[in-house]
């Protein structure tokens, strides 16, 4: 068994492998971005500016929701969706305790509230159980989010909300394509919120996000509010504001580069399942490492993969689980696997949203035992870095003994 790497021992994975870079661009998205630029319609819009409108029919068209508006990123989609849906100051909004901040950014844009609930530990998705603890009378809206990838409990916040009316606006800028009892996340709330970040499962070249609905007026109030409150795609612009709004507008550049990912969007995650299926097997039979899973009753867009640590699967229980995690996460990035922490704190105890003294114990733990994969494993050439990391995973784990006895020395 050859020495840790984080010890003097050689690395693993000496230097980064091939294709684990994201987004792949490919000659023909290089192609749809020039077309762009030598048609010489570039603004967002304008009646003569078909990416924009190619891209929202052919995104409801997968999703399977009758509408879809493109706007300048995932956090406007998810504020115009609940301006749309008129959340406002007094509003509370029920977002989870774990997600990227923007989600609870979006609630205070709109002048509402974010209130935390927490998450559960096998799913990392917002806990039914706790939203029932918070939901209030002047609860507006609930936002579940898709997070990593895997749709969250729907029947579950279905029971609570669809009774009092409080409509769900799904946060999908981690889940592009996954379902949930074969429904398309973007068509499983009132409203769905996706972001075309360069990182994201569905990439554009810059910004961009787009909303999907089945209620044409929500749609028609976010294509107002994205254009400074105008009547949208006017065969001559009269400029005329009706109603509040803002520039929330996608550009064409960036409708015509998703546009052409989206052509082979799913073809990748059908090479991403395979891939990614793989190398949680080959991790199987590492003790105290809990892989992430998919409930039955949905498909998991593998947008980031977090393995938690279990601690009582070997000795020291004394020792706190994140400084076996801190010990093992050197470890791992010293022989060349780039894990990481996604998010270093819940939302509530992030001092731009710190409330009330809130706890929220499952979120807690789950931040500070557990480690992620992000980005390297969407490419679908990065078979053989998955591979590579497995290995280097299963060396690691061969010291683990050793590393949590030094660590707890
Ligand atoms: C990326 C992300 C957002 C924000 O999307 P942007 O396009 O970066 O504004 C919102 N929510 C979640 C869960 C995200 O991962």
């Amino acid at each position: 068994m050859s020495q840790l790497a984080m010890l003097g021992g050689p690395r693993a994975i000496p230097s980064t492998p091939a294709n684990v870079e994201w987004p792949v661009v490919t000659s023909a998205d290089e192609e749809a971005v020039l077309r762009v630029l030598r048609r010489g319609a570039l603004a967002s819009g304008s009646p003569d500016e078909p990416e924009v409108p190619a891209l929202e029919s052919e995104w409801a068209q997968h999703v399977g929701v009758r509408h879809c508006a493109g706007v300048s990123s995932g956090t406007a989609a998810l504020q115009l969706a609940l301006a749309a849906l008129d959340v406002g100051p007094g509003d509370e909004v029920v977002v989870p305790a774990v997600s990227m901040n923007a989600t609870a950014h979006a609630v205070r844009a709109v002048g509402g509230t974010p209130v935390f609930a927490d998450i559960d530990p096998v799913t990392f998705t917002i806990d039914p159980a706790s939203v029932a603890a918070v939901l209030s009378l002047r609860t507006a809206a609930v936002m579940p989010v898709h997070l990593h990838g895997l749709p969250a409990d729907m029947a579950g916040l279905r029971a609570l909300t669809e009774p009092v009316g409080i409509p769900l606006v799904e946060d999908a800028a981690q889940a592009h394509g996954a379902t949930y009892e074969g429904v398309r996340t973007g068509a499983l709330g009132t409203v769905g919120c996706f972001s075309l970040h360069p990182s994201k499962n569905l990439p554009s070249c810059a910004e961009g996000g787009l909303v999907t609905t089945d209620d044409p007026k929500v749609h028609e109030r976010i294509a107002g509010l994205r254009q400074f409150g105008e009547r949208p795609r006017q065969a001559v612009r009269t400029y005329v504001a009706y109603t509040e709004g803002g520039n929330h507008k996608l550009s064409p550049i960036a409708a015509a580069f998703t546009r052409s990912q989206l052509a082979r969007f799913d073809e990748y995650a059908k090479v991403r399942q395979t891939l990614v299926t793989d190398f949680l097997h080959r991790l199987r039979d590492l003790p105290g490492l809990v892989r992430p899973t998919c409930p039955e009753d949905r498909d998991h867009a593998w947008h980031i993969l977090r393995f938690r640590l279990d601690p009582t699967a070997w000795d020291h229980a004394d020792l706190p689980t994140w400084a076996v995690r801190r010990v093992l996460h050197k470890a791992l990035r010293a022989e060349g696997v780039p894990m990481s922490s996604y998010q270093v704190l819940p939302l509530p105890a992030q001092p731009a949203f710190r409330g009330k003294q809130d706890c929220f114990p499952v979120a807690t733990a789950v931040l500070q035992d557990s480690l992620c994969l992000q980005r390297r494993h969407l490419n679908p050439g990065s078979g053989p870095a998955l591979v590579q990391y497995a290995d280097a995973i299963t060396k690691v784990w061969e010291h683990l003994p050793e590393l949590v006895t030094r660590e707890a020395a």
